[in-house]
């Protein structure tokens, strides 16, 4: 896996499709062929850039529960889940999966972005430094799901587009302060609008962290 060079400049990336979160070690699942988040922790790790000993960190925001990431990582504890869902949706059968996740915010069906980003701010800080404290952080790898959209007919949550685009910038911006390489991964997202709230996130990272940015917080 080669990455672009800006991504070793800025210690930041977007894919532009990917987390694949479903995806079990076996098998396809939830609209998910392979779990890429997986595959890219064992790249890494096998071509040297994460150290054995380097912890990785899951945040995932969509809005259904990573469960197939977990199934990856179940006896894996270098990497710490965290993990904000409404367990109302799918997959809500897999108990296992949940079980796994390190830190888990259940999150109301209809959660105004008020809400949602008052729990990620008293949760989310305090989890990062918990995982900093006993190693390095080589990776953390942030699943930005848009449909937590109150138009999105899968999430059943109820952020603004502006609360997206408050979320994104706000993790983002938690793991940058802690210095921790950073690739965003856009997973779900079935609404008409998905693709203007992605645009929303992609253009301010840029502004802010892309090649020539002033800022580097
Ligand atoms: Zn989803």
């Amino acid at each position: 896996m080669t990455l672009p060079p800006g991504c070793h400049a800025t210690g930041l990336a977007v894919n532009l499709s990917g987390g694949y979160h479903h995806a079990k070690p076996d098998r396809g699942k939830g609209f998910c062929v392979f779990n890429d988040v997986a595959y890219l922790v064992q790249v890494l790790r096998a071509e040297g850039r994460l150290a054995a000993e380097d912890r990785v960190v899951y945040v995932d925001l969509d809005a259904h529960q990573g469960n197939g990431v977990c199934h990856h990582f179940r006896d894996d504890r270098r990497a710490f889940i965290y993990d904000a869902f409404n367990p109302g949706i799918y997959p809500a059968y897999d108990r296992a999966a949940r079980e796994r996740v390190d830190c888990t915010v259940p999150l109301p069906t209809g959660c105004t972005g008020a809400d949602y980003l008052r729990l990620l701010e008293l949760s989310l800080p305090g989890f990062l430094d918990s995982v900093r404290l006993a190693g390095r952080v080589g990776l953390a790898v942030y699943n930005a799901g848009t449909d937590v959209y109150a138009a999105d007919a899968l999430g059943g949550l109820g952020l603004s587009a502006a609360d997206v685009l408050t979320r994104d910038l706000y993790t983002v911006g938690q793991l940058r302060t802690r210095g921790v390489s950073t690739v965003m991964l856009l997973s779900g997202g079935y609404s008409r609008e998905s693709y203007r709230l992605v645009a929303n996130t992609v253009v301010e990272l840029l502004r802010r962290y892309g090649a020539g940015a002033d800022s580097r917080g």
